[in-house]
């Protein structure tokens, strides 16, 4: 292990690197304190969380007992938010933390922190599925719902030949096969949907 005598002086967000993979901060003294246990902090400059001690030995207990406190609800606003967004995370992470906690007793060498990354596939997945079944003014025209591969959108359209009217407001409205031929063109990126009345 590459192990560097540490100066004693205020905490300054790391410019070196600890260990492979992990990011790297920006040098600046404006970094807080948010968690004493294992001297977990947070650069104000930058937003990069780092350990105080990098190196220093962290037991599963200490780890578990940190990451629980920081979600715990009464400590709201430390890491997540008070509202929605933060309690969905915090119930989430209380599913995450139950399996870690196995792991890290049992000296799990997995890459434990990949199970994020495959949490936000999923949650990217479930957003998609939303996208597909809110009512449009719920979704906005920014997050356009592809509810089908574009290959089989393409044949869509290309089943309407002829069938259709010119795409206005109004055949969309009352003429099926426009309106079939004019969602097909907007799940394809072809076409910006009509405003919503
Ligand atoms: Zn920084």
């Amino acid at each position: 292990m590459n192990h560097q005598p540490s100066v004693v002086s205020a905490l300054r967000c790391p410019v070196t690197q600890h260990a492979a993979g992990h990011n790297v901060g920006c040098g600046s003294a404006n970094v807080s304190m948010v968690h004493g246990l294992l001297g977990l902090a947070q650069c104000n400059a930058c937003g990069h969380w780092f350990r105080k001690d990098p190196a220093a030995a962290a037991y599963p207990e200490e780890i578990i007992s940190t990451l629980s406190d920081l979600v715990a609800p009464g400590n709201s606003g430390l890491v997540l938010s008070g509202d929605l967004h933060g309690d969905a995370v915090r119930a989430l992470m209380g599913e995450v933390l139950d399996s870690w906690a196995d792991a890290l007793r049992e000296g799990s060498k997995d890459k434990l922190i990949a199970d994020f990354d495959r949490i936000v596939g999923q949650i990217q997945l479930m957003r998609d599925c939303c996208a597909a079944v809110l009512p449009t003014q719920n979704v906005g025209t920014d997050a356009l719902p592809r509810y089908l591969p574009a290959a089989e959108l393409s044949e869509i359209k290309d089943s309407l030949d002829g069938l259709t009217q010119p795409i206005t407001p109004e055949s969309v409205d009352n003429h099926y096969p426009t309106r079939a031929l004019y969602m097909a063109e907007i799940a394809l990126g072809e076409r910006r949907p009509y405003p919503v009345e």
